[in-house]
């Protein structure tokens, strides 16, 4: 079973997957949570480049090519052997990120960076993808220092958020869409209630 999350800044990603670690553990599943960017060893450093600010402005391409050689060394040395091992994997981000950041966000044409992006993963995809949905505002307006992404635009952060929710429409069955205004345990209750009739027996 693989389960990404998805969503904007701020919107609880990390704490939802703890909390959903934690009760998948309880249902005597094995579990491995896992990010993007940054889960291997080549992925922090590669997090480290496209994150500081100090890169500074680097062409969209490249910096959409830098997500996915994270995505592929993640799919092949992480979530594939794990996921072999009959291993719940669930990632903090996965190829939506890409198609909401670099293809909307950046506006890099969307058919691109899907190819480049299913390229990446061999076409690897979620059962479930998590769509933690949150206005920019409320979601930025956590943090006191940002990366070079979270310090994009606000329109940039807008185009991110609607490109993540027209992904979710086009495949309704694939996602759970959340309020994440909601309280923490509220999300978790729905996410749990999802997630429930497709647990490996
Ligand atoms: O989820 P997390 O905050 O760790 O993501 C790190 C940063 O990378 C965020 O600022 C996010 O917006 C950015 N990102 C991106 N494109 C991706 C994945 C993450 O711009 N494909």
């Amino acid at each position: 079973l693989f389960i990404a999350l998805e969503g904007g800044e701020g919107a609880g990603k990390s704490t939802q997957s703890a909390l959903l670690v934690k009760w998948l553990e309880e249902h005597g599943q094995h579990v491995l949570l896992t990010r993007e960017p940054g889960a291997t060893d080549l992925g922090k450093t590669l997090r480290e480049i496209v994150l500081d600010p100090a890169t500074g402005d680097i062409s969209h391409r490249a910096e959409a090519l830098i997500y996915a050689a994270d995505k592929a060394e993640h799919v092949d040395s992480v979530i594939k052997p794990a996921l072999k091992a009959g291993t719940v994997v669930i990632t903090d981000r996965y190829v939506d990120s890409a198609l909401a950041y670099q293809g909307s966000g950046r506006d890099l044409e969307l058919s691109d960076v899907e190819r480049v992006n299913r390229w990446a993963t061999e076409d690897l995809r979620p059962n479930l993808t998590i769509l933690l949905d949150l206005p920019p505002k409320s979601g930025l307006g956590r943090f006191e220092e940002r990366d070079r992404i979270e310090s994009q635009s606000a329109a940039f952060h807008e185009r991110v958020r609607a490109a993540f929710l027209e992904l979710a429409a086009a495949e309704p069955q694939h996602y759970l869409v959340l309020d994440a205004t909601q309280g923490r345990a509220e999300i978790a209750t729905q996410i749990q209630a999802r997630l429930l009739p497709m647990l490996p027996k």
